[in-house]
């Protein structure tokens, strides 16, 4: 079991006080900074003075005194020396991918990964010259077998999106390391829940617009890592977040970090919740994928690698057969029922539910989805916090059993 408490190192991080002792953060909204003394600023370009070198801000798509804050709590949540805040999930993933491969590098990634990753991977870098091997995430083997003399990345999700496969992390950290590549895992399912970084990962990524935020009121990601290599992101002359420009607004940075204080116990209650709707579904003979089941294939896997008491996450599945028998069951669940909302992402208070092959993982050609097992069915569910949870599960089974699932 995992000793890691990413609650509690959250809150060991040095505290910054507000402008007049203010308990909360200020919003430090400037986008360039005044040096008190000319000779300063060569310095802040040759690399000699930064925001942890001296104290010096230059400009804020560099460092900012509010997304530095943000990024400390998410290093410490993630066990890396330090963080970068980022406008969005797929900045965070695109940033981190072109910097550590170049023209001719190869990746060998997860087939099972969030729709807009999966494009990445497959349509545009290829035309930059970076290739990628899809493989299945629950088999380390099938890695190692893909690796090539190009190979300088491992990508995999902890949870992956929307199949719910768990990846072995320790054993893909312990092949990228024998191979000299570097393990980048996508954590936005399971924050405080798996510690990627703990477990062997070299770079962890997050879109935060999901349970981070929490609030479905913000588009935000973060990449977390060692100190060498956020620095080489921000490089001002090299750097890929540097040069691509995609700032989180320091407004945005300030309201994630007055969510995180609770960020756990959402978590906490994702997960009881969505165990709870799993189980009764189960019992009741629905075909659904649920991390914390038993049924789960990597039930054992997910045991062994998450963080203790904060639950297998609030994402399940239940398949369906058919498109048109998940819409009818969704359109119940929204119109009638009134348990959840129609709609795509995921970590929102309430409930949110959306058909992912004809959705976010469209991008993902049917053969494909066929192979990864994604059935044109399949629903996923994004369990909300709302409710009260024994109404929520009349709901369901109402709802399930009106569509004649059971
Ligand atoms: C939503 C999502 C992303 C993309 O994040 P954005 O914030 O929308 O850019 C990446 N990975 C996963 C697993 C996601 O669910």
């Amino acid at each position: 079991m995992q000793k890691y408490n990413p609650e509690q190192a959250m809150w060991e991080v040095r505290r910054e006080f507000g402008e007049h002792g203010g308990v909360t953060p200020s919003i430090s909204r400037s986008s360039t900074f005044t040096v008190m003394d000319p000779c300063i600023m060569p310095e802040i370009f040759e690399g000699l003075r930064g925001p942890d070198k001296n104290g010096c801000f230059l400009y804020s798509r560099h460092f900012n005194p509010t997304l530095d804050v943000l990024s400390r709590y998410l290093a410490a949540m993630e066990g890396t020396e330090a963080a970068v805040c980022t406008a969005s999930g797929m900045a965070a993933i695109s940033c981190t991918l072109l910097q550590l491969c170049e023209y001719g590098d190869h990746i060998v990634s997860s087939d099972t990964v969030y729709g807009g990753t999966h494009a990445l991977l497959r349509e545009l870098l290829p035309k930059m010259g970076i290739k990628t091997t899809f493989v299945d995430p629950t088999e380390p083997q099938r890695f190692e077998a893909a690796i090539t003399g190009k190979t300088r990345v491992l990508y995999t999700e902890t949870i992956g999106n929307p199949t719910l496969k768990v990846a072995d992390i320790p054993a893909l950290s312990k092949l990228a390391h024998t191979h000299h590549l570097k393990l980048v895992v996508d954590n936005t399912f399971s924050p405080v829940i798996a510690s990627p970084a703990v477990l062997g990962a070299d770079v962890v990524v997050h879109s935060m617009t999901k349970f981070i935020n929490g609030a479905s009121d913000a588009i935000a990601g973060v990449i977390c890592a060692d100190r060498e290599f956020v620095y080489r992101l921000m490089d001002l002359h090299t750097g890929r977040i540097m040069l691509l420009g995609p700032t989180m607004d320091p407004r945005v940075a300030f309201d994630i970090i007055q969510r995180l204080p609770h960020l756990a116990v959402r978590m906490r209650e994702h997960g009881a919740r969505a165990m709870i709707v799993a189980s009764r579904l189960k019992e009741l003979g629905l075909k659904v994928t649920y991390p914390g089941l038993p049924s789960h294939p990597q039930y054992r896997l997910m045991s062994r690698i998450i963080n203790q008491g904060y639950g297998y996450g609030g994402m399940l599945t239940i398949d369906c057969q058919s498109r048109p028998k998940a819409e009818e069951l969704m359109d119940v669940l929204q119109n009638e029922e009134r348990f959840g909302l129609i709609a795509v992402s995921l970590g929102y208070y309430d409930t949110l539910m959306s058909c992912s092959g004809s959705s976010t993982s469209s991008e993902v050609p049917p053969e494909d989805q066929h192979k990864i097992g994604l059935s044109p069915g399949l629903l996923r569910i994004s369990m909300g916090l709302t409710g009260n949870i024994t109404a929520r599960v009349e709901q369901i089974e109402r709802a399930v059993k009106k569509v004649g699932l059971v």
